[in-house]
């Protein structure tokens, strides 16, 4: 039976992979039926979805991926739209109602606009929301498909405003371009636009405010300041540190007003103003994802553009849903091998020195970078 025909069910009956396919798929039988969705073995429920629908860019942030690059493989390795359409639908089935497009920069993959249609037609299957992380250089020429296709929110990403320092971190052009592109995207119709900054100690610490200003005082942008995350390859805690969520405010307050509206999801969010000054319309979110995780609230999954299943970004854990699903697995086969992966996530992720020594420890290629596992 096609993914699309399958009744949207909130509770479904857990599927169970008959002992010759199991076997077939290198699986240990599964457990016991649950009684709900898309629960993991500490009760969390995961509706949010976040497909990589590519491992290319056309920038190469150092935080994001080695300076040498990332291999370029064999174009059958990802996903085809159909099969991500698959996917994606199997997900809405069991329970995900948002679902966010990244990569690698998702606007490089050829007809994105396309895949972004066949996504939004979930909506009428369960889907609730549709939302693209992008680094927005390619932007502006997709604003109208985006939002016809129906793109709800945009998560756009900029480090700085200053060129020269835009190419030491991203070793490439395009930092007015990418100004322009967010500002227009604030006026296009969306319900929520984001600017995502990694705060870097040394980097772009002295620019917090700046980057707040520009995008939040006369613009409905949310500004949000990430902690800096140590993926393989990358160049965490060599000279480009951590800023800790606590520094992040610390830096904001010496000249801003900061009125805390509570966790959206994983930011800490704050209404904003200049001292003693009108609140801006745009507002600020802190992401504390080192300092202060918020792992026990956890609803995200992860699919990566090769087609792998992933319940955590910050631990290897991964299976491949491709290979199965190349080789005949039925919808049933997939949501239990999906159901499997779940069972494997763990409490909480493991403190950075930890996740350090085990990318090193990880068999040669096993680890990713955050490019290949998708922000
Ligand atoms: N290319 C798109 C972009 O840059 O928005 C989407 C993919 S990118 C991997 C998604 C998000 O992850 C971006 O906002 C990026 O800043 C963030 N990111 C990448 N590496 C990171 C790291 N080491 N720590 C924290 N955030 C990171
Ligand atoms: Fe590309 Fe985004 Fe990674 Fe930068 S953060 S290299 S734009 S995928």
């Amino acid at each position: 039976m096609d993914a699309l025909s399958l009744p949207i069910i909130a509770a479904p009956k857990a599927a169970r992979l008959d002992t010759a396919a199991a076997a077939a798929l290198g699986l240990a039988q599964r457990g016991p039926a649950r009684a709900q969705g898309m629960l993991d073995s500490f009760g969390r429920a995961h509706s949010y979805l976040r497909i990589s629908v590519t491992e290319r860019c056309n920038l190469r942030c150092t935080y994001c991926m080695p300076a040498e690059g990332v291999p370029l493989r064999a174009r059958d390795h990802l996903l085809t739209f159909e099969e991500i359409e698959r996917l994606a639908a199997l997900f809405v089935r069991l329970g995900v109602r948002k679902i966010r497009l990244t990569g690698g920069e998702p606007l490089v993959r050829r007809d994105i606009d396309a895949l972004v249609a066949r996504i939004g037609a979930l909506k009428a299957h369960g889907l609730k929301r549709l939302a693209m992380t992008s680094n927005a250089l390619l932007l502006e020429e997709h604003l109208e498909a985006l939002r016809t296709a129906g793109v709800d929110a945009l998560n756009l990403s900029l480090d700085t405003l200053r060129p020269e320092r835009f190419r030491a971190i991203t070793l490439r052009d395009g930092c007015e371009e990418t100004v322009r592109a967010i500002r227009s995207a604030a006026t296009a119709g969306f319900a929520r636009v984001k600017v995502n900054a990694v705060a870097m100690k040394g980097v772009n610490d002295d620019e917090l405010i700046d980057l707040a200003r520009a995008f939040a005082r006369e613009l409905p942008i949310e500004v949000r300041y990430i902690e800096y995350m140590p993926f393989e390859g990358n160049t965490w805690g060599e000279g480009q540190g951590m800023l800790a969520a606590a520094e992040i405010r610390a830096l904001l307050e010496r000249e801003l007003d900061l009125g805390p509206l509570g966790l959206d999801e994983t930011a800490q969010l704050y209404q904003v103003a200049d001292r003693g000054g009108k609140r801006w319309p745009g507002r600020i979110g802190i992401i504390a994802a080192m300092t202060e995780p918020f792992c026990g609230t956890c609803n995200r999954t992860r699919l990566t553009a090769d087609g792998h299943f992933r319940w955590c970004l910050l631990d290897e854990g991964e299976l491949d849903l491709r290979g199965p699903m190349r080789a005949g697995a039925s919808d049933d086969d997939l949501v239990a091998l999906i159901e499997q992966g779940l069972q494997m996530k763990r409490a909480g992720h493991a403190p950075a020195a930890e996740l350090i020594a085990l990318q090193k420890a990880a068999a040669p290629g096993h680890a990713r970078s955050m490019i290949r596992i998708g922000g």
